[in-house]
């Protein structure tokens, strides 16, 4: 089996034409792999009201440890479990697990704030608000602590059927938001007719908000028009006190970004979190 592995690990760097192929099916074999041996954990970055500056959600994103090549990525791995179907499973795991957790932390007495779960266009299959429902009542999680990020071409694809979905899971309880808001298939047409929450403007704004007139005014646009929607609207990847100053200025709601905290293992954001409540 070692052999196995140590051949695999060899394709995986290798750079002969065929490599971008064996590097896919190498992945591919070892998702497969962390399904089974359980190598997938979730870390979570805090969501934080930019007047308040209180805590006011957590976004869930997966890890993967490989016994071999360390951390993948998931700019890696998620275009690959998409392609071949796996995500279907991987992100059955992460909703899971997220719901598991996020009821774990609240009756430790944590922050009674909603957990944000990526889904990816392919698992906005038939009957996914089936799932929703199912994860909900195994974890005795309330459904408005469950926020789903979806991007823009999930909600483009096959109207009729994704507008039905959209309002079970939105009549269920559950709130939803666009992630990677302005950067995919943009026809706003579908922000009327969709019961949506919250948008997400994509980091690659927020990055050159105070160099580039353009991303400003990309962003002040997004939030005007959330606002105009009574949508809550929350910038991505804040680095900086400047970009933050200059979202709050923009009357911005939400950030979430490196400038608050990296995401967080769920022992380090506990150890956070208490800490914090100590010293209040
Ligand atoms: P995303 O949902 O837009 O997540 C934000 C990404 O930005 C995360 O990268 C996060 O670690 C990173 N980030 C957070 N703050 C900052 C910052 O201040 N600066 C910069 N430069 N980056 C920041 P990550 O964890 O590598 O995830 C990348 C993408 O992979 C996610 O983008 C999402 O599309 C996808 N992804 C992650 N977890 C899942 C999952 O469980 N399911 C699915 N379907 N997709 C996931
Ligand atoms: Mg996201
Ligand atoms: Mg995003
Ligand atoms: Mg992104």
């Amino acid at each position: 089996h070692a052999k196995e592995r140590g051949r695999n690990t060899y394709q995986f760097f290798t750079s002969d034409m065929n490599s971008a192929v064996l590097e896919r099916l190498t992945i591919e074999s070892g998702l497969r792999e962390a399904l089974e041996n359980g190598a997938f954990f979730l870390e979570y970055q805090p969501q934080y009201d930019i007047k308040t500056h209180k805590l006011v959600g957590l976004e869930a994103l997966i890890r993967w440890q490989h016994p071999e090549w360390g951390r993948v990525p998931p700019s890696r791995f998620i275009p690959i479990a998409e392609d071949s179907g796996l995500i279907v499973a991987i992100g059955e795991w992460v909703i899971r697990e997220a719901c598991r957790q996020n009821v774990y932390l609240q009756s430790l007495g944590f922050a009674k704030v909603p957990v944000a779960v990526n889904i990816a266009s392919p698992q906005f299959i038939q009957r996914f608000e089936d799932l929703v429902e199912r994860v909900l009542e195994e974890s005795g999680m309330e459904p408005q602590y469950l926020e789903l990020e979806l991007t823009e071409g999930i909600v483009m694809q096959g109207e009729g059927a994704i507008q039905k979905r959209l309002h079970k899971l939105k009549d269920m309880g559950v709130k939803l938001a666009i992630d990677d808001f302005g950067t995919g298939y943009s026809s706003l047409s579908y922000l009327k007719r969709f019961p949506i929450d919250k948008l997400k403007i994509d980091q690659s704004f927020v990055r050159d908000i105070i160099d580039d007139q353009d991303d400003l005014a990309i962003t002040r646009a997004v939030i005007s028009l959330g606002h105009s929607l009574r949508l809550k609207v929350i910038a991505e990847g804040v680095e900086t006190e400047q970009q933050l100053a200059f979202l709050r200025e923009e009357g911005c709601d939400q950030a979430q970004g490196f400038y608050f905290s990296p995401p967080l293992s769920v022992k380090a954001l506990g150890d956070w979190f208490f800490r914090e409540l100590k010293k209040a």
